[in-house]
């Protein structure tokens, strides 16, 4: 059920984003690919980052990003990942890692990627082996958001070989390493096609001493873990993209309306489509959202939600660059357009949201 509420938590979300994303704040932290950590505190003491008010994150993520996606993930995305610890996580994992990133203290992040392996999950290399009653981690991780800012990562790694090519997915397992042990090190990437205010790092391990009580739940499990962190995180990711294609849609009529255009028929026709596409993203989004938070997450209603919402992002930014030209390449227009690809790539590709999707009808399960 969508709270009554909505429209209330929504507006205090847009006012935040209107009043903290200026201009000038928005071009600074994009060009300098500056993590905007003031902003992040400002949303957190606004009560935005609160993981006990679901729809209360999604519209203000949703809000964020209709105004600037860069900025609007950092400041709420400062608790990645955390979702792990609180569904597996023992009670010391929750109350050293999960409790001072939800007092706004720390930041956490998510770290499966690696150069090797993408989409393919199961491919990860990094390696966890066990030394003495903990681990030594080695390996490296590629892309990873809050990389330079985080106070520590969940991480996936491989600590025993797969029992047979067909379960390449056993024998990986999640452990919390912190960003100050030796033989960790960030390093920014830089030069991304959008998103330049999140922070984005290389990581690599250099024997890792990790503690016992520092495993997430069940040692061999941490696929499983990433897999449920997914059907989380993707409708976050939707609404990010939900986001970027309403904050176009609003830039595309504004300048129709202002250029006196809105009396021909292509640009009616053009905002109609874009309308249309963004409306069926929400309902798409808001429904998968809808059995999350109802605590019964539907993964192929999550993979619609993220793959549409992504394509809607990208169809709708390229859609009014085009009708609005020139005006449109140096407004805001330009930067939605650059932050809208990632929302196809980043926790799962298109390609990943479709193959979900279908696997599940062929094997008979809808
Ligand atoms: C800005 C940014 C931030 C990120 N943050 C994080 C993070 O915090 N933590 C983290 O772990 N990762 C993070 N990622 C990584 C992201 O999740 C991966 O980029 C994504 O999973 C895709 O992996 P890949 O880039 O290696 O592409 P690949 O997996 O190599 O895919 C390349 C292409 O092949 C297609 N493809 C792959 N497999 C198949 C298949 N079986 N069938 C059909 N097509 C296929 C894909 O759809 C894609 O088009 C981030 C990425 C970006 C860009």
């Amino acid at each position: 059920m969508i709270p009554e509420n909505l429209d209330e938590l929504r507006s205090k979300a847009r006012e935040f984003a209107i009043r903290e994303f200026t201009e000038d704040r928005i071009r600074k932290y994009e060009e300098e690919e500056k993590y905007p950590e003031e902003i992040r505190r400002k949303a957190f003491e606004a009560g935005f980052l609160n993981m006990n008010d679901p729809w209360g994150m999604l519209v203000a993520m949703e809000e964020f990003c209709r105004v600037d996606p860069g900025l609007g993930i950092s400041a709420l995305s400062a608790a990645f990942g955390s979702e792990v610890i609180m569904l597996f996580g023992s009670d010391y994992l929750k109350r050293k890692y999960l409790e001072p990133v939800l007092r706004g203290e720390k930041i956490s992040g998510f770290a499966v990627t690696e150069p090797s392996a993408g989409s393919d999950v199961a491919g990860i290399k990094s390696r966890l082996e066990r030394r003495g009653k903990g681990w030594i981690l080695n390996g490296e991780k590629i892309f990873i958001t809050n990389g330079t800012v985080a106070d520590h990562f969940y991480v996936l790694a491989r600590s025993s070989p797969p029992p047979s090519p067909e379960k390449r997915h056993h024998g990986m397992t999640m452990v919390v390493v912190e960003s100050s042990w030796p033989g960790f090190e960030a390093t920014q990437m830089k030069g991304k096609l959008g998103m330049r205010a999140t922070s984005t790092a290389h990581i690599k391990f250099h024997d890792v001493e990790v503690p016992e009580e520092n495993v997430i739940g069940e040692e061999g499990k941490g696929f499983y873990y990433v897999m449920t962190f997914f059907d989380i995180s993707r409708i976050h990711v939707a609404t990010q993209a939900l986001g970027i294609a309403q904050g176009a849609l609003d830039s595309f009529v504004e300048y129709v309306v202002s250029n006196g255009l809105g009396n021909r028929e292509s640009y009616q026709f053009a905002i109609a489509e874009a309308a249309t596409r963004v409306h069926a993203a929400r309902l798409l989004t808001y429904d998968a959202a809808d059995r999350l938070f109802r605590f019964s997450p539907d993964p192929v209603r999550t993979s619609m939600a993220k793959y549409f919402a992504g394509e809607t992002a990208v169809h709708v930014t390229d859609l009014a660059l085009r009708y609005t030209g020139l005006r449109g390449l140096t407004s805001r227009l330009e930067k939605f357009y650059r932050d809208a690809k990632i929302e196809e790539i980043w926790e799962g590709t298109n390609e990943v949201e479709k193959l979900v999707i279908s696997r599940m009808l062929l094997k008979g399960k809808r």
